[in-house]
């Protein structure tokens, strides 16, 4: 039995032991945190292995512990890298503070779930306070939840927290907390280790308290999240030597690894210091002018309600007030992209899941906002851990229609923010609604810490036109307003204090861009035709009704690329046949019966899910079910969509493309649907069949899939990504998986070489297609034709009638031997300046 001399601890878990030297985790297994032991759980509920005060529960669940009336201190820590699961899948049952008996259940958890998304699911008991122990068990073997299994002599216990600082304290420059998931264990322990090299006495701070560095669980308790402002204070005689070294490992990560934020000095020295901050871009453009820091309102809300039956009011009144504003951002819109956005809010507030979480919260006793808050950020986390980028970024949609709600409820105005002019926005994040309510008389462009190129946001910049940096280090946000900034959104860059020479040189190149552009749009009309007398169909890639429309306004001579799937996308229910068949028809006729209209069936899967088609969470989407694979797999989906597109046969000349072909039996099953459906319908004459070529295999085995097609079309993209192992959207690798690699273009030259010998057509519709450089690269490779992003269509068709095509060929031929994507550029840049006669056209 325990004695105040010999405390007990207690199985926390039923389980195999293991011994500690074992666990692949170097932080654990070294005892840095402290000694004791590992499990390998068969329970699912974590139980206190002492009775004492919760010192500390992670925010997450994961991780807990507890201390002893004599101070003994204990973590137990379930599963590694479990941080990373937001809480997902972990269940509290205490609070810091609480008193717990022994063998108390402490945290629940879904072990499936944890085994399946984790590294690990071993779990950790460490002793903290360094008590030495005996083991009460064989070391190895079985276990059972509540069996004695440690022996304490607790008079060695060293008590470390509430640290009283000796002397006058010295603190360290302001650091930015790098570490995506704030100062968790492993990263909390590699500091408080740290500090303990010090005899100073030493503190962490945060806004909201301080914590005693040499102190683990105090570190925990402070709770600390990414983008956190901290910093260091030491008072004694290593002071000054402790403040600097503990400030430069917190801006380091503490051993983890931390990408955007890696080189993430002491804030203040280091922003004062630099001149540029690298992002990248979400809106072209650039503009001067000065930082304005826009900071999210925080709400109060109580947690309990008044009555369910108040509360729900409340709730469906904010709901229903909230859908009305919406309307109005819809209504104002200026384009698709914009009214889509909110329109896809709308529906977010109808979503059944998330009202069912409000309404069962509100059914609990709770207020409507406290309820709202909770669904909304619960479901939000849940996108997020997803590891999807395309739900992250609806989880930033489902943040900002969760706050416009929450603010209706509790009947917080929006307060509308004073601008200054030429105002450079400066913000964590923007949300949508703010992104749609700026005033664009004053604001010149904004960049953000957070958000994607691919974000709505970005989408909504690029509708204003306004110039945008995404992806900048947090330091940016300790920029005093009123800072004068160049934000050149082109190069991802945001430029402190520019000197006068800098700013007249870019309003001299926007000048002179400006020019070049009018020129483009004033002969955007004329055929793309070489010098040399060659015509290239120039066609759009689109993705609605309004850029068929635009893209034939700006001279586009077809459609290469309706992506048909962002017409499904962000929508809770699959379309009606009407509903495809009405959107089909509309786009043909705007094209009419001359021109080609070329429609990629449903490429959904992996990074692009769509609600309403169940998908298994993948671990490599991009090499999962994706396109035509996902289709083939569902093939009811593939024939409704033929049977919607068949329906505007005639309107245009139609084409059909299948998307992610990897094998001839794709392709045959899919020919064999669409033969089906068009016979079913009474057509005599099938569209136009083809493939995408963006999978090495369609390339490398282009002669044989020639003949069973009538024409391939490139998507360079996705090509590019496969052929050079990188994600197209890595944000590192960004640089490096670039279309003009020679690999990529002896893929298209196998192509083109396939498709022509059995008279068939090629083009271009990845984005390298859209790059002016691309040009005489493209044509002199033998395309046909080049689909191209709807408002570059005029830069594009200029670009070809520059260019010979017999020098196309030969710089063609000369790069396909070059060793880099560098060496391709540098080649076609000096080829563009030795053969287009840059006095005759304004160039830019
Ligand atoms: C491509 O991969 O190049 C392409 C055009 O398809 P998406 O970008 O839609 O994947
Ligand atoms: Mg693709």
């Amino acid at each position: 039995m325990a004695t105040p001399q010999q405390l007990q601890l207690l199985a926390p878990l039923s389980g195999v032991l293991m011994p500690l030297d074992q666990v692949p985790d170097q932080v654990f297994s070294s005892r840095v945190i402290g000694d004791g032991l590992c499990i390998d759980p068969t329970s699912q509920t974590l139980c206190a292995p002492l009775a004492g005060v919760i010192s500390n529960v992670q925010a997450s669940g994961h991780a807990v512990s507890i201390t002893d009336d004599n101070g003994a201190q204990v973590l137990m820590h379930i599963g590694l890298d479990t941080v990373n699961l937001a809480g997902k899948g972990f269940t509290r049952l205490v609070e810091e503070g609480q008193r717990v008996a022994v063998g108390q259940a402490l945290i629940e958890f879904d072990a499936d779930y944890i085994a399946l998304n984790a590294r690990s699911l071993l779990t950790l008991m460490l002793v903290l306070s360094g008590e030495p122990f005996t083991w009460l068990t064989p070391e190895t073997g079985v276990v059972e939840s509540g069996q004695p299994l440690l022996s304490l002599n607790p008079s060695e216990v060293v008590a470390d927290e509430g640290v009283v600082e000796e002397g006058e304290a010295l603190f360290s420059k302001p650091v930015t907390l790098p570490n995506a998931n704030g100062l968790h264990a492993r990263p909390a322990a590699v500091f408080a280790q740290a500090a303990k090299n010090f005899s100073a006495s030493i503190c962490l701070h945060k806004q909201q308290g301080s914590a005693n560095a040499k102190s683990l669980v105090a570190i925990m308790a402070l709770q600390t999240a990414h983008g956190d402002v901290l910093q260091v204070s030491a008072a004694g005689a290593d002071a000054e030597v402790a403040i600097k070294t503990l400030a430069e490992l917190l801006a380091a990560g503490c051993g983890e690894t931390v990408t955007v934020m890696a080189e993430v000095e002491t804030v203040a020295a280091r922003t004062s210091s630099l001149k540029v901050l690298r992002g990248v871009c979400a809106s072209p453009g650039s503009a001067f002018g000065q930082v304005v820091q826009i900071a999210e309102q925080t709400l109060d809300v109580s947690e309990s309600g008044v009555s369910p039956q108040v509360e729900r009011e409340h709730l469906s009144l904010a709901l229903a007030a909230a859908v009305q504003d919406l309307q109005q951002l819809r209504d104002k819109a200026t384009g698709d992209a914009q009214a889509d956005i909110f329109k896809a809010h709308q529906e977010l507030l109808e979503d059944p899941g998330l009202l069912d979480q409000a309404q069962a919260l509100i059914d609990a006793g709770k207020s409507a906002a406290f309820a709202w808050r909770a669904a909304t950020e619960s479901t939000a986390a849940l996108f997020k851990s997803l590891g999807n980028s395309l739900l992250a970024e609806r989880a930033a949609d489902l943040a900002d229609v969760g706050q416009r709600v929450l603010k209706l409820i509790l009947g917080v105005e929006d307060r509308a923010m004073e601008l200054p002019e030429g105002a450079i926005l400066i913000a964590e994040q923007l949300t949508p609604s703010q992104t749609a309510g700026l005033d664009t008389r004053k604001v010149l462009g904004f960049a953000t810490v957070g958000g994607g190129a691919t974000s709505h946001v970005a989408i909504l910049a690029r509708a204003f036109g306004l110039p945008a940096i995404c992806g900048l280090p947090v330091q940016v946000l300790t920029l005093i307003n009123g800072t004068r900034v160049l934000l050149d959104a082109d190069k991802g860059e945001l430029q402190l204090d520019p000197e006068l020479a800098v700013i007249e040189q870019l309003q001299a190149n926007r000048q002179r861009k400006k020019k070049r552009q009018q020129y483009e749009l004033e002969n955007a009309g004329l055929a793309a035709c070489t010098r040399d007398g060659r015509h290239f169909e120039i066609t759009a890639n689109i993705a609605s009704l309004a850029e068929a429309e635009q893209a034939m306004a700006l001279g586009g001579e077809g459609v290469g690329l309706l992506r048909s799937e962002f017409l499904y996308l962000d929508r809770n229910h699959a379309p009606s046949h009407d509903e495809q068949a009405s959107t089909y028809s509309a786009i043909a006729r705007t094209l009419g019966p001359v021109r080609n209209l070329v429609v990629r069936t449903l490429d959904v899967g992996g990074d692009k899910p769509l609600a309403y088609v169940p998908m298994d969470r993948e671990t490599n989407p991009f090499l999962g079910m994706r396109g035509i694979r996902l289709c083939l797999e569902r093939p009811q989906l593939l024939r409704d969509q033929f049977k919607a597109i068949l329906s505007s046969a005639g309107l245009a000349r139609l084409h059909i493309m299948l998307p992610m072909v990897a094998q001839l039996s794709e392709l045959r099953l899919a020919r064999q649907l669409l033969e089906e459906e068009a016979l079913a319908l009474g057509l005599t004459e099938l569209p136009k069949l083809g493939i995408m070529i963006e999978v090495p295999a369609a390339a490398l085995m282009a002669d044989l899939f020639a003949p069973e097609v009538d024409f391939f079309s490139i998507g360079t993209n996705d090509l590019t990504q496969y052929t050079l192992a990188m994600d197209r959207d890595h944000p590192r690798l960004a640089s490096q998986a670039d279309s003009f690699h020679p690999s990529v273009l002896r893929l298209i030259a196998t192509t083109v070489k396939a498709a022509h010998a059995h008279g068939k057509w090629v083009g271009v519709c990845g984005a390298m297609a859209s790059e002016k450089l691309a040009v005489p690269l493209l044509l002199g490779l033998g395309v046909d034709e080049l689909s191209v992003s709807v408002p570059l269509i005029p830069a594009i068709k200029a670009a070809v009638r520059e260019v010979d095509l017999l020098d196309c060929q030969a710089i063609a031929q000369q790069v396909l031997g070059l060793e880099s994507a560098e060496q391709v550029r540098e080649a076609l840049r000096l080829h563009h300046e030795a053969t287009v006669d840059t006095s005759l056209i304004l160039e830019n």
